[in-house]
């Protein structure tokens, strides 16, 4: 259950699937995908007015006309370019599970993996069987401290831990990788879920499906065992720290020798735990939320064995559950996509057969990033067929004219010092833009993978992929490295100093080939801008040019740039998405300010790149019209109430239409484009505007 800290766009939501009608986008057509430039005009709604919510004036047709599919949580521009790839990795593991023969090279791998999950009879025959080593050794595990040792392979099989591990850059010293400790446990999205009461639904529903699944694996006494596991996350997740207190980047480095972090945990087993995490020669940790480490331990070591002997086994079947029988797979949707996310319909099995396979945007649920998938070596084989040279050379320019737009602003600003602006200025020098594809590819040729053996084969991915991760724990950095899989349908900037845009994202309408320059920039220039400010928001600002963690800004010009921060987060604390559910603005606090940014610098660069020349007129609209519009018509989407309501206490993005409407309406170029006028609702008064970059 790896997952690499990053800072993205926003994934178009992680459980997706397939609708028929948008498979065509053909590749080398001349005409947009969207309208006769590259906006559907017709999805707007004229009765709106654009000064009172500009996303419903340019998506409201649309909203109104289409329905969210059962089978999804919702329905949105960006899902459709998600079904598309789906449905061509969908053709490309068809393909290679007909070539019939033992898997000697990655298509084959790919192909047995994937002829694996679609073998319905034989998961079927085999119950919850394929996890009973794991559930063995968690009866075999009578002490705190074995149970603590089985943690270890949290990274490496489907065990739980109650602290989570991985490695990424030391933020100290960016030339050298480190293994991060952080709070872990929870089964629920959040913490909020166990303690707030708006949540009592969804926890109650939590606790039946704990016993319904320790029911399915044989385990003694299923119900009463479901409330005290519950009862244990409880007391964890109130020792647990908020998301939003998570986002201190500074908070959060707490360097500690094995020692040290035995000694702040003294019921803790971290030796035996390290060695299953194959990590026995680590001498320096960095943790996270320090002062809940000591509680954790403290509640572990309080909580009686048998509980802690059905939470581990709760938890490797929840984790199982999508490639066991059909008991498991529908009370997993049940739970985490139905009550969870609001999505009516489970997906078919092979659609949930291409995220098993292809991880990243196509893992099963979002707990699993690339772990126990074939994730970069489905990229490899999807970016050689669907990803043409050409999209990577006109993005690579508009990066290029992105870039330039920032300096320029960076120069410009008047709340600033110079000293600061220097040290940005070789800040955004030194990032790496990564388009498309990982120039080195993973090397998958000593997995084993057969095609009558799912979870083997998702256990030994898993190991895998954490073997990666350990084998080069002590060499050097690797700047070239991605964590996100080719087909993913986000972008992210990364702690290598890095901005990444993975081929999945480069579709229409985020990017069009054929498309209005002034669209493209307002879609993926926007996306490309939002990447390159997390450089200098709230949590990447405290990053220097060499990837350090290290604050370079003097007291000033932090104290300007926190004032305009916390302004902004005011605005957004405001928005109500559902009646009486309102949005974080300390937790959405960097993606909103990326947002602004980015459409800032992407209207610079639009202007830019006309040359001295005026922008032609098109359908009657302006060049900033289409620039504003094509943001708009990238966020054209909704999703369920349920969706909604675990997106504002676990996702650091705000829902859809805040990030058009909290934006344009600081821009102060949208005014006169879409002549906005004082009384409506989205005005906001020039003085009171949030001008950062
Ligand atoms: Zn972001």
């Amino acid at each position: 259950m790896f997952s690499a800290a990053r800072f993205c766009v926003g994934a178009a939501l992680l459980t997706v699937a397939v609708a028929p009608a948008v498979h065509a986008q053909s590749i080398g057509s001349s005409k947009p995908q969207y309208g006769t430039w590259g906006f559907d005009i017709a999805g707007e709604d004229k009765s709106t007015k654009r000064g009172d919510d500009f996303f419903r004036f340019a998506n409201g047709a649309w909203l109104d006309r289409t329905q969210i599919p059962p089978d999804k949580p919702g329905v949105s521009l960006r899902l459709q370019m998600t079904d598309r790839t789906e449905a061509r990795l969908h053709d490309l593991m068809e393909q290679a599970a007909a070539k019939a023969s033992l898997p000697s090279n990655l298509e084959g791998e790919m192909g047995a993996f994937y002829k694996a999950f679609m073998d319905e009879d034989r998961v079927e025959q085999l119950g919850a069987k394929p996890i009973a080593p794991e559930l063995d050794a968690v009866r075999a595990a009578k002490t705190r401290d074995a149970l603590a040792g089985l943690m270890g392979r949290n990274n490496s099989d489907f065990e739980p831990a109650l602290f989570n591990f991985y490695i990424d850059i030391d933020l100290k010293n960016p030339k050298q990788y480190a293994v991060l400790l952080s709070q872990g446990g929870l089964g629920l999205p959040d913490r909020d879920y166990y303690l707030k009461p708006d949540f009592a639904a969804a926890k109650g529903k939590y606790e039946s499906y704990v016993g319904e699944l320790l029911k399915l694996i044989g385990w003694p006494d299923p119900n009463a065992s479901a409330r005290r596991v519950v009862a244990f996350e409880t007391e964890i997740a109130k020792a647990s720290w908020t998301k939003a207190q998570q986002r201190d980047p500074v908070a959060t480095y707490n360097p500690i020798t094995v020692a040290q972090l035995e000694k702040l945990t003294p019921s803790f087993a971290w030796k035996a735990f390290l060695a299953n995490a194959d990590l026995s020669k680590v001498r320096r940790m960095i943790v996270a939320e320090k002062s809940a480490f000591p509680k954790l331990a403290a509640i572990y070591a309080k909580t009686p064995i048998p509980t802690l002997q059905a939470w581990a086994a709760f938890h490797i079947a929840d984790n199982a559950a999508p490639y066991l029988s059909k008991a498991f797979t529908d009370t997993y949707f049940e739970m985490h996509d139905k009550t969870l996310s609001g999505q009516q319909q489970q997906k078919v099995r092979w659609k949930r057969a291409v995220y098993a396979v292809g991880g990243g945007d196509f893992g099963v649920g979002d707990r699993f990033g690339t772990f126990g998938t074939l994730g970069f070596g489905v990229g490899q084989l999807y970016t050689a067929k669907y990803f043409p040279a050409e999209a990577k050379a006109k993005i690579e320019a508009l990066v290029a004219n992105l870039k330039a737009a920032y300096r320029k602003r960076i120069e410009k600003l008047d709340w600033m010092s110079p000293a600061t602006k220097k040290e940005a200025l070789k800040k955004l020098d030194t990032y790496n833009i990564k388009v498309g594809y990982p120039d080195r590819p993973r090397d998958y040729s000593k997995l084993v993978i057969t095609d009558d053996d799912l979870v083997g084969d998702v256990r030994r991915a898993g190991a895998a992929d954490w073997a990666f991760y350990t084998g080069r724990l002590f060499g050097p950095v690797d700047r070239s490295d991605w964590s996100m899989t080719p087909q993913t349908n986000d972008a992210y900037n990364g702690s290598l100093r890095d901005i990444v845009f993975p081929a999945g994202i480069l579709q229409a309408p985020i990017f069009d080939a054929n498309a209005d320059p002034a669209i493209n920039y307002g879609a993926v220039g926007g996306v490309i801008g939002h990447e390159m400010t997390h450089g200098f928001d709230d949590q990447g600002r405290q990053i220097d040019a060499d990837g350090r963690l290290r604050d370079w800004w003097t007291k000033s010009d932090a104290e300007q740039f926190k004032a305009r921060a916390a302004r902004l987060g005011a605005q957004y604390s405001q928005f109500q998405p559902l009646p009486g559910v309102h949005v974080n603005g300390d937790l959405t606090m960097g993606e909103n300010i990326a947002d602004l940014g980015g459409l800032t610098l992407a209207l610079d660069a639009y202007h830019a790149s006309l040359n001295g020349k005026p922008a032609p007129v098109i359908d009657g609209l302006t060049g900033d019209q289409r620039v504003f519009l094509g943001w708009a018509q990238a966020w054209r989407g909704k999703v369920t109430d349920d969706y909604v309501k675990k997106q504002v206490v676990s996702d650091p993005h705000s829902p859809r239409q805040f990030r058009v409407n909290g934006v344009v309406r600081n821009i102060d170029a949208w005014y006169p484009s879409f002549d906005v006028k004082p009384g409506e609702k989205l005005y906001v008064a020039p003085d009171q505007r949030v001008h950062i970059w």
